[in-house]
């Protein structure tokens, strides 16, 4: 069985290492941490890893039925099976879309819908292991600031623990009200906030250096674990083929530097045998990343987000944008951005085929349709986009956009429901019959 210490806490930049179990965000030298595993030491314990979770699918009451936990190897090898939360999440659909396929000319389309996850959104993966390693720690308060799905995951995990309360930070009016129903049904304590969400994270930041409550945005580094598997159950659809292309939204960047460092330890099992690219998509009212990779991240851009549809993106200064870079860098990976208008056909053509999505996974769809107009990615190429929410969790702007509602962008496709009297004659005729 498991034994400790397979893992600790290493510095990005100066790689100084910590104890796992030490509460700490940043190295002493102010950059950003990561649980770096032994992974030659995980490789002799477990010699056959694809089996292994090959073995797991399908099962049901354990924690290895998580689609995050069935890599319970790979994620926090060092956490006892006792202490995870989990609801359980993960086991999104890879769907394949043949109509969407034609519409992007891709003749390997796979989107990977992780809203199906339990609160709506991929968060659920990194909070798992951030609120299990919370409990593992024995903390009692866990705290976040959030464009909206993160407090909803956070506190749908917290209220599984009996005796841990959720503290949620939330920019005031900037959120759904699926989002925030949700924060506020958990039981979280949801502080509504004057102020962005840049500005939520700094207090929250201070507030969890001032007294004793456990950080849980994404500079926590255990969530960056959970998050990775994402990419490793797409791969495990795949059958352990890398796709060419993962195409992913980028607000705090946590997401994609989960995504590649996921990716790299898969490489260095041996699960896989070549690394896909990655394209991270930003929307042009929050792309601080997207600028810098124009400078070939050359210095740490930081802009004021503007507001956006793709409000869980809305962020000026990503958290994890170093580890990001470094994942484009590794990955020959590309950034693009796209405008409103962009990001809104792309979820009403997504929608349009049956897969509800957010405003956020609207972003990959439209910048994958950009670098596939520009022969970036080529039509025979393998792509999995990642759809990071549902469209339920923002059904307004749904409903907004088909009923010619939205001041702007404006709506290419509208579909509005007709409103009639309930009489025969009038309905056949709006079927196009004859009454
Ligand atoms: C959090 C979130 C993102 C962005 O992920 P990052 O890790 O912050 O880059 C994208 N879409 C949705 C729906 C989200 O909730
Ligand atoms: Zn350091």
């Amino acid at each position: 069985m498991l034994t400790a210490g397979f893992s600790h806490l290493q510095c990005i930049a100066c790689g100084k290492r910590y104890d796992s179990r030490e509460v700490r965000y940043h190295c002493e030298c102010g950059d950003l941490l990561e649980v770096t595993h032994d992974l030659e030491r995980i490789a002799r314990a477990h010699p056959d890893l694809r089996e292994l979770f090959h073995r797991r699918l399908g099962l049901s009451l354990t924690p290895h039925a998580s689609g995050v936990w069935r890599y319970h190897e790979m994620i926090l090898p060092d956490l006892p099976l006792a202490d995870i939360v989990t609801k359980p999440e993960g086991n999104t659909n890879l769907y394949r879309q043949p109509l969407l396929s034609r519409a992007f000319d891709l003749e390997n389309l796979y989107l990977k819908h992780e809203g199906e996850n339990p609160t709506l959104s991929f968060k659920d993966r990194g909070m798992t292991a951030g609120v299990s390693w919370a409990r593992h720690l024995g903390m009692k308060t866990v705290a976040c600031a959030s464009t909206g799905d993160t407090s909803a995951a956070m506190a749908a995990y917290a209220a599984q623990v009996e005796g841990m309360q959720g503290v949620v930070f939330l920019p005031h009016d900037k959120v759904s009200p699926e989002q925030l129903s949700q924060a506020i049904s958990y039981g979280a304590k949801t502080l509504a906030l004057a102020t962005d969400f840049d500005g939520c994270m700094r207090l929250v930041s201070e507030v969890c250096e001032k007294h004793p409550i456990y950080l849980l945005n994404s500079m926590n580094s255990f969530r960056i674990e959970g998050q990775k598997s994402i990419g490793l159950e797409a791969l495990q659809q795949l059958n352990w083929q890398a796709p060419d292309w993962f195409v992913v939204p980028v607000g705090n960047a946590g997401n994609i530097s989960a995504l590649g460092k996921g990716l790299l330890e898969a490489r260095q099992l041996g699960l896989i045998d070549r690394l896909p690219r990655i394209a991270g998509i930003q929307t042009a009212a929050a792309d601080p990343f997207y600028r810098g990779w124009q400078t070939d991240f050359r210095e740490k851009i930081v802009v004021t987000a503007k507001p956006t549809l793709a409000s869980a993106i809305r962020i000026g200064a990503p958290v994890s944008y170093e580890k990001a870079a470094r994942v484009i860098r590794r990955f020959d990976g590309v950034v693009e951005s796209v405008t409103e208008e962009e990001l809104m056909d792309a979820k009403a053509a997504a929608d349009r085929c049956g897969v509800a999505v957010c405003p956020n996974s609207g972003v990959a769809l439209a910048g994958l349709w950009k670098l596939r107009a520009a022969g970036v990615i080529e039509p025979t190429q393998t792509v999995v986009v990642i759809l990071t929410a549902h469209g339920a969790k923002f059904s307004r702007i749904g409903v907004e956009y088909h009923t010619g509602q939205m001041a702007a962008p404006r709506t290419t496709s509208p579909n509005p429901p007709v409103v009639l009297p309930p009489e025969l004659e009038v309905v056949s005729r709006v079927l196009g019959f004859a009454p």
